[in-house]
Protein backbone atom coordinates (compact mmCIF):
# COMPACT_ATOMS: atom_id res chain seq x y z
CA UNK A 1 0.00 0.00 0.00
CA UNK A 2 1.38 3.28 -1.20
CA UNK A 3 1.59 6.02 1.78
CA UNK A 4 -0.84 8.45 0.10
CA UNK A 5 -3.70 5.65 0.80
CA UNK A 6 -2.44 4.04 3.89
CA UNK A 7 -2.84 7.69 5.14
CA UNK A 8 -6.47 7.82 4.02
CA UNK A 9 -7.49 4.85 5.49
CA UNK A 10 -5.91 5.95 8.38
CA UNK A 11 -7.92 9.24 8.30
CA UNK A 12 -11.21 7.57 7.65
CA UNK A 13 -10.18 4.98 11.23
CA UNK A 14 -9.73 8.26 12.88
CA UNK A 15 -12.41 9.82 11.66
CA UNK A 16 -14.62 6.94 11.80
CA UNK A 17 -13.47 6.25 15.81
CA UNK A 18 -14.48 9.54 16.50
CA UNK A 19 -18.14 9.66 15.14
CA UNK A 20 -18.49 5.83 16.87
CA UNK A 21 -17.00 7.62 20.46
CA UNK A 22 -19.41 10.70 19.65
CA UNK A 23 -22.32 8.25 19.36
CA UNK A 24 -21.73 6.35 22.62
CA UNK A 25 -21.75 9.11 24.76
CA UNK A 26 -24.57 10.91 25.11
CA UNK A 27 -24.35 14.33 26.86
CA UNK A 28 -25.21 17.43 24.95
CA UNK A 29 -24.91 18.39 21.43
CA UNK A 30 -21.91 21.22 21.94
CA UNK A 31 -19.63 18.60 23.76
CA UNK A 32 -20.29 15.88 21.10
CA UNK A 33 -18.17 18.56 18.74
CA UNK A 34 -16.24 19.27 21.31
CA UNK A 35 -14.75 16.16 21.66
CA UNK A 36 -14.71 15.36 17.99
CA UNK A 37 -12.61 18.79 17.84
CA UNK A 38 -10.53 17.70 20.79
CA UNK A 39 -9.99 14.38 19.52
CA UNK A 40 -8.49 16.26 15.88
CA UNK A 41 -6.57 18.52 17.43
CA UNK A 42 -4.55 16.33 19.75
CA UNK A 43 -4.36 14.33 16.80
CA UNK A 44 -2.94 17.59 14.86
CA UNK A 45 -0.61 18.46 17.70
CA UNK A 46 1.08 15.00 18.28
CA UNK A 47 1.59 13.76 14.30
CA UNK A 48 1.41 16.94 12.06
CA UNK A 49 4.28 19.23 11.59
CA UNK A 50 5.40 20.61 8.34
CA UNK A 51 8.52 19.51 7.19
CA UNK A 52 10.41 21.19 4.77
CA UNK A 53 13.75 19.86 3.24
CA UNK A 54 15.23 20.30 -0.10
CA UNK A 55 18.56 18.64 -2.49
CA UNK A 56 20.10 20.99 -5.12
CA UNK A 57 20.23 19.61 -8.63
CA UNK A 58 21.76 20.12 -12.06
CA UNK A 59 19.58 19.83 -15.31
CA UNK A 60 21.76 18.85 -17.97
CA UNK A 61 20.43 20.40 -21.11
CA UNK A 62 20.07 18.26 -24.12
CA UNK A 63 21.17 21.05 -26.35
CA UNK A 64 23.81 23.97 -25.92
CA UNK A 65 21.23 27.22 -24.92
CA UNK A 66 21.96 30.59 -26.64
CA UNK A 67 20.59 34.11 -25.92
CA UNK A 68 21.90 37.23 -26.73
CA UNK A 69 25.78 35.67 -27.37
CA UNK A 70 25.35 33.89 -23.85
CA UNK A 71 25.40 30.07 -23.83
CA UNK A 72 25.10 27.50 -21.25
CA UNK A 73 25.13 23.93 -21.08
CA UNK A 74 23.37 23.38 -17.14
CA UNK A 75 20.99 24.64 -15.12
CA UNK A 76 20.89 24.76 -11.49
CA UNK A 77 17.82 23.66 -9.25
CA UNK A 78 16.67 23.25 -6.17
CA UNK A 79 14.36 20.97 -5.51
CA UNK A 80 11.86 20.59 -1.93
CA UNK A 81 9.83 18.88 -0.35
CA UNK A 82 7.26 19.66 2.49
CA UNK A 83 6.22 16.22 4.36
CA UNK A 84 2.84 16.30 6.65
CA UNK A 85 0.56 13.49 8.00
CA UNK A 86 2.36 10.55 5.63
CA UNK A 87 2.19 13.23 2.66
CA UNK A 88 4.62 14.58 0.61
CA UNK A 89 4.62 17.95 -1.47
CA UNK A 90 7.10 18.99 -4.31
CA UNK A 91 8.22 22.22 -5.34
CA UNK A 92 11.23 23.55 -7.08
CA UNK A 93 13.44 26.71 -7.30
CA UNK A 94 15.15 26.99 -11.22
CA UNK A 95 18.43 29.52 -11.20
CA UNK A 96 19.15 30.02 -14.85
CA UNK A 97 22.58 32.63 -13.94
CA UNK A 98 21.33 35.85 -15.29
CA UNK A 99 18.56 36.17 -12.47
CA UNK A 100 20.75 36.97 -9.49
CA UNK A 101 19.60 33.43 -7.36
CA UNK A 102 22.02 30.22 -7.14
CA UNK A 103 21.52 27.21 -5.19
CA UNK A 104 23.65 28.71 -2.00
CA UNK A 105 21.03 31.60 -1.72
CA UNK A 106 17.86 29.32 -2.00
CA UNK A 107 18.77 27.16 0.72
CA UNK A 108 20.05 30.06 2.15
CA UNK A 109 16.69 31.50 2.14
CA UNK A 110 14.87 28.02 2.82
CA UNK A 111 16.72 27.34 6.37
CA UNK A 112 15.23 30.72 7.32
CA UNK A 113 11.62 29.45 6.63
CA UNK A 114 9.96 27.99 9.73
CA UNK A 115 6.73 26.33 8.94
CA UNK A 116 6.31 24.89 12.82
CA UNK A 117 3.60 28.00 13.52
CA UNK A 118 1.43 26.85 10.85
CA UNK A 119 -1.09 23.91 11.18
CA UNK A 120 -2.84 23.27 8.58
CA UNK A 121 -1.01 23.21 5.18
CA UNK A 122 -4.34 24.26 3.29
CA UNK A 123 -3.71 28.18 4.76
CA UNK A 124 -1.66 28.71 1.94
CA UNK A 125 -2.68 31.97 1.80
CA UNK A 126 -1.34 32.81 5.49
CA UNK A 127 2.42 30.55 4.99
CA UNK A 128 3.07 32.53 1.41
CA UNK A 129 2.55 35.50 2.88
CA UNK A 130 4.94 34.76 6.22
CA UNK A 131 7.59 33.21 3.53
CA UNK A 132 7.38 36.35 1.77
CA UNK A 133 7.49 38.55 4.25
CA UNK A 134 10.97 36.70 5.29
CA UNK A 135 13.18 38.89 3.17
CA UNK A 136 12.91 40.76 -0.56
CA UNK A 137 13.79 39.57 -4.06
CA UNK A 138 14.68 35.33 -3.39
CA UNK A 139 11.31 34.52 -5.92
CA UNK A 140 12.27 31.16 -6.78
CA UNK A 141 13.07 30.29 -3.38
CA UNK A 142 9.69 31.52 -2.64
CA UNK A 143 8.37 29.76 -5.44
CA UNK A 144 9.88 26.18 -4.27
CA UNK A 145 7.94 26.72 -1.38
CA UNK A 146 4.56 27.49 -2.84
CA UNK A 147 4.57 24.99 -5.35
CA UNK A 148 5.66 22.20 -2.56
CA UNK A 149 2.50 23.78 -0.74
CA UNK A 150 0.34 23.65 -3.48
CA UNK A 151 1.07 19.82 -4.31
CA UNK A 152 0.85 19.01 -0.23
CA UNK A 153 -2.23 20.71 -0.32
CA UNK A 154 -3.87 19.63 -3.19
CA UNK A 155 -3.17 15.92 -1.58
CA UNK A 156 -4.78 16.53 1.72
CA UNK A 157 -7.67 17.56 -0.22
CA UNK A 158 -7.44 14.99 -2.49
CA UNK A 159 -8.09 17.29 -6.10
CA UNK A 160 -5.63 18.49 -8.73
CA UNK A 161 -5.82 22.07 -8.40
CA UNK A 162 -6.73 22.77 -12.19
CA UNK A 163 -9.80 20.89 -10.33
CA UNK A 164 -9.99 23.30 -7.60
CA UNK A 165 -9.50 26.39 -10.12
CA UNK A 166 -12.39 25.36 -12.03
CA UNK A 167 -10.17 24.90 -15.27
CA UNK A 168 -11.09 22.42 -18.26
CA UNK A 169 -7.12 21.36 -17.87
CA UNK A 170 -7.15 20.67 -22.11
CA UNK A 171 -8.43 24.28 -22.62
CA UNK A 172 -4.90 25.70 -22.73
CA UNK A 173 -2.82 27.32 -25.73
CA UNK A 174 -0.34 25.60 -27.70
CA UNK A 175 3.14 25.67 -26.04
CA UNK A 176 6.13 27.38 -27.75
CA UNK A 177 9.22 25.52 -28.77
CA UNK A 178 12.30 27.48 -28.96
CA UNK A 179 14.63 27.08 -31.66
CA UNK A 180 17.86 28.57 -30.33
CA UNK A 181 20.24 31.17 -32.40
CA UNK A 182 22.89 28.67 -34.49
CA UNK A 183 23.90 27.75 -38.22
CA UNK A 184 21.07 28.03 -40.98
CA UNK A 185 21.70 24.19 -41.10
CA UNK A 186 21.16 23.58 -37.42
CA UNK A 187 18.08 25.90 -37.24
CA UNK A 188 16.47 23.87 -40.30
CA UNK A 189 17.38 20.78 -38.68
CA UNK A 190 16.06 21.69 -35.27
CA UNK A 191 12.58 23.22 -37.01
CA UNK A 192 12.20 20.21 -38.89
CA UNK A 193 12.31 17.73 -36.11
CA UNK A 194 10.26 20.13 -34.09
CA UNK A 195 7.77 20.53 -36.67
CA UNK A 196 6.00 16.96 -36.09
CA UNK A 197 5.31 17.67 -32.16
CA UNK A 198 4.81 21.43 -31.87
CA UNK A 199 2.55 23.80 -33.42
CA UNK A 200 3.93 26.84 -32.92
CA UNK A 201 7.80 27.78 -32.15
CA UNK A 202 9.50 30.17 -30.76
CA UNK A 203 12.80 32.25 -32.01
CA UNK A 204 15.11 34.27 -29.57
CA UNK A 205 15.65 37.51 -31.66
CA UNK A 206 17.31 40.97 -30.87
CA UNK A 207 20.45 40.33 -32.44
CA UNK A 208 21.74 41.18 -35.89
CA UNK A 209 20.84 37.07 -37.30
CA UNK A 210 17.45 37.88 -36.57
CA UNK A 211 16.08 37.73 -40.48
CA UNK A 212 18.28 35.16 -40.42
CA UNK A 213 17.44 32.62 -38.40
CA UNK A 214 13.14 33.53 -39.25
CA UNK A 215 14.10 33.12 -42.99
CA UNK A 216 15.97 29.46 -42.11
CA UNK A 217 13.00 28.59 -40.59
CA UNK A 218 10.34 29.52 -42.89
CA UNK A 219 12.64 27.53 -45.41
CA UNK A 220 11.39 24.41 -43.87
CA UNK A 221 8.13 25.15 -42.32
CA UNK A 222 4.87 27.03 -42.29
CA UNK A 223 4.26 27.26 -38.26
CA UNK A 224 3.65 30.38 -36.77
CA UNK A 225 6.26 31.68 -35.10
CA UNK A 226 6.72 33.81 -31.60
CA UNK A 227 9.60 36.23 -31.34
CA UNK A 228 11.38 36.89 -28.19
CA UNK A 229 13.62 39.98 -28.18
CA UNK A 230 14.57 39.66 -24.67
CA UNK A 231 14.78 43.49 -24.74
CA UNK A 232 17.29 43.51 -27.54
CA UNK A 233 16.30 46.22 -29.85
CA UNK A 234 17.01 49.70 -28.30
CA UNK A 235 15.12 51.69 -31.12
CA UNK A 236 11.40 52.23 -31.32
CA UNK A 237 11.43 52.84 -34.85
CA UNK A 238 13.76 50.49 -36.13
CA UNK A 239 11.91 47.79 -33.63
CA UNK A 240 8.85 48.66 -35.67
CA UNK A 241 9.94 48.25 -39.14
CA UNK A 242 11.11 44.37 -37.75
CA UNK A 243 7.89 44.01 -36.26
CA UNK A 244 6.12 44.61 -39.94
CA UNK A 245 8.33 42.58 -41.24
CA UNK A 246 7.61 39.74 -38.93
CA UNK A 247 4.37 39.71 -39.59
CA UNK A 248 4.76 38.94 -42.90
CA UNK A 249 6.78 36.11 -41.91
CA UNK A 250 3.45 34.94 -40.31
CA UNK A 251 5.54 35.91 -36.66
CA UNK A 252 2.19 35.82 -34.08
CA UNK A 253 3.58 38.03 -30.81
CA UNK A 254 6.42 39.56 -30.13
CA UNK A 255 8.07 39.15 -26.46
CA UNK A 256 10.25 42.15 -24.67
CA UNK A 257 11.28 44.08 -27.42
CA UNK A 258 12.62 46.70 -25.66
CA UNK A 259 14.41 47.48 -22.78
CA UNK A 260 12.72 47.07 -19.65
CA UNK A 261 12.31 50.32 -18.21
CA UNK A 262 12.31 51.78 -21.45
CA UNK A 263 7.77 52.07 -21.04
CA UNK A 264 7.43 54.87 -22.73
CA UNK A 265 8.86 53.84 -26.17
CA UNK A 266 7.46 50.32 -25.72
CA UNK A 267 3.62 52.13 -25.20
CA UNK A 268 4.63 54.18 -28.44
CA UNK A 269 5.32 50.51 -30.15
CA UNK A 270 2.70 48.72 -28.72
CA UNK A 271 0.08 51.60 -30.06
CA UNK A 272 1.24 51.25 -33.40
CA UNK A 273 2.03 47.46 -34.07
CA UNK A 274 0.39 44.65 -35.84
CA UNK A 275 1.27 42.09 -33.48
CA UNK A 276 0.44 42.15 -29.91
CA UNK A 277 3.43 42.93 -27.37
CA UNK A 278 4.22 40.68 -24.26
CA UNK A 279 6.13 42.15 -21.16
CA UNK A 280 8.48 39.51 -20.00
CA UNK A 281 12.05 41.42 -18.19
CA UNK A 282 9.25 44.91 -17.57
CA UNK A 283 7.33 42.45 -14.90
CA UNK A 284 8.10 40.34 -12.23
CA UNK A 285 4.72 40.16 -9.49
CA UNK A 286 1.14 40.93 -9.43
CA UNK A 287 1.98 44.61 -8.25
CA UNK A 288 3.76 45.34 -11.55
CA UNK A 289 0.36 44.65 -13.82
CA UNK A 290 -1.44 47.74 -13.37
CA UNK A 291 1.27 50.16 -14.02
CA UNK A 292 1.48 48.16 -17.73
CA UNK A 293 -1.83 48.46 -18.49
CA UNK A 294 -1.78 50.59 -21.97
CA UNK A 295 2.49 49.78 -22.31
CA UNK A 296 2.07 46.14 -23.26
CA UNK A 297 -0.64 43.94 -24.94
CA UNK A 298 0.17 41.59 -22.62
CA UNK A 299 1.95 40.30 -20.17
CA UNK A 300 4.53 36.44 -19.61
CA UNK A 301 4.02 34.99 -15.77
CA UNK A 302 6.60 32.71 -14.60
CA UNK A 303 6.33 30.89 -11.27
CA UNK A 304 10.30 31.42 -10.63
CA UNK A 305 9.35 35.65 -10.84
CA UNK A 306 6.14 35.63 -9.30
CA UNK A 307 6.71 33.54 -6.34
CA UNK A 308 4.37 30.74 -7.29
CA UNK A 309 1.30 29.46 -7.98
CA UNK A 310 -0.40 31.46 -5.73
CA UNK A 311 0.29 35.30 -6.83
CA UNK A 312 0.54 33.37 -10.72
CA UNK A 313 -3.44 32.49 -10.45
CA UNK A 314 -4.19 36.18 -9.08
CA UNK A 315 -1.45 37.66 -11.99
CA UNK A 316 -3.73 35.68 -14.38
CA UNK A 317 -7.25 36.74 -13.28
CA UNK A 318 -6.08 40.65 -12.72
CA UNK A 319 -4.54 40.77 -16.37
CA UNK A 320 -7.71 39.43 -17.57
CA UNK A 321 -10.43 41.60 -15.70
CA UNK A 322 -7.56 44.82 -17.24
CA UNK A 323 -8.83 43.11 -20.58
CA UNK A 324 -4.82 42.26 -21.22
CA UNK A 325 -3.72 39.40 -22.66
CA UNK A 326 -1.71 36.45 -20.40
CA UNK A 327 0.91 34.00 -21.37
CA UNK A 328 2.51 31.20 -19.03
CA UNK A 329 5.87 30.83 -19.52
CA UNK A 330 8.92 29.06 -17.78
CA UNK A 331 12.49 28.82 -16.82
CA UNK A 332 14.72 25.72 -17.73
CA UNK A 333 13.04 23.64 -14.98
CA UNK A 334 11.90 19.79 -14.61
CA UNK A 335 8.45 18.67 -14.79
CA UNK A 336 8.00 19.79 -11.00
CA UNK A 337 7.39 23.47 -11.82
CA UNK A 338 6.36 23.08 -15.19
CA UNK A 339 3.39 20.86 -13.85
CA UNK A 340 2.47 23.43 -11.26
CA UNK A 341 2.33 25.88 -14.17
CA UNK A 342 -0.12 23.46 -16.44
CA UNK A 343 -2.32 23.89 -13.20
CA UNK A 344 -3.56 27.26 -14.20
CA UNK A 345 -2.62 28.52 -17.56
CA UNK A 346 -6.26 27.31 -18.84
CA UNK A 347 -7.81 30.08 -21.40
CA UNK A 348 -4.01 32.21 -21.64
CA UNK A 349 -3.52 33.45 -24.91
CA UNK A 350 0.12 32.18 -25.50
CA UNK A 351 2.21 29.77 -23.29
CA UNK A 352 5.78 28.92 -23.70
CA UNK A 353 6.27 25.60 -21.09
CA UNK A 354 9.18 23.50 -23.27
CA UNK A 355 11.00 24.03 -20.35
CA UNK A 356 11.15 20.14 -19.34
CA UNK A 357 11.37 19.08 -22.79
CA UNK A 358 14.48 20.91 -23.15
CA UNK A 359 16.58 18.85 -20.53
CA UNK A 360 18.09 15.51 -20.36
CA UNK A 361 17.66 14.19 -16.60
CA UNK A 362 13.76 15.68 -15.76
CA UNK A 363 13.64 14.09 -12.27
CA UNK A 364 10.21 14.04 -12.29
CA UNK A 365 6.89 12.49 -14.30
CA UNK A 366 4.13 14.55 -14.55
CA UNK A 367 2.82 16.98 -16.69
CA UNK A 368 2.94 15.95 -20.95
CA UNK A 369 3.30 17.26 -24.00
CA UNK A 370 -0.14 15.53 -25.96
CA UNK A 371 -0.88 17.25 -29.58
CA UNK A 372 1.28 20.47 -28.89
CA UNK A 373 -0.11 21.63 -25.31
CA UNK A 374 0.95 20.56 -21.97
CA UNK A 375 -1.53 18.84 -20.33
CA UNK A 376 -1.89 18.47 -16.54
CA UNK A 377 -1.77 15.04 -15.08
CA UNK A 378 -4.88 13.61 -13.32
CA UNK A 379 -2.80 12.96 -10.28
CA UNK A 380 -3.90 15.30 -6.87
CA UNK A 381 -1.78 18.69 -6.10
CA UNK A 382 0.84 19.78 -9.12
CA UNK A 383 0.29 15.84 -10.42
CA UNK A 384 3.94 14.80 -10.19
CA UNK A 385 6.08 11.85 -9.42
CA UNK A 386 9.79 11.60 -8.54
CA UNK A 387 11.12 8.83 -11.00
CA UNK A 388 14.42 8.66 -9.19
CA UNK A 389 16.01 8.65 -5.55
CA UNK A 390 16.63 12.17 -4.51
CA UNK A 391 17.79 12.66 -1.20
CA UNK A 392 16.04 15.39 0.31
CA UNK A 393 17.94 16.72 3.59
CA UNK A 394 17.43 20.08 6.15
MG1 LIG B 1 11.16 36.09 -22.50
Amino acid sequence: MNSISMNKERRHFIKSTAIAAAAFTVPSVASYSNNIIFSFNKQNKSSSKMKLSWTPYNLQLKHTFTISGFSRTTTPVVLTKIEYDGLVGYGEASLPPYLGESQASVIDFLKRVDLSGFSDPTHIEEIVHYVDSIAINNTAAKASVDIALHDLAGKIINSPWYKMYGFDKTDVPDTTFTIGIDTDEVVREKTLEAEDMFNILKVKVGGPDDKRMISAIRSVTDLPLSVDANQGWTDRLQALDMIYWLKEQDVVMVEQPMPKNDLDSIARLTEVSPLPIFADESLQRLSDIERLKGVFSGINIKLMKCTGMNEAIKMRNLAKALGMKVMMGCMTETSCAISAASQLYSGMDFADLDGALLISNDCFDGATLKNGKIIASDLPGIGVTPNRELSFSR
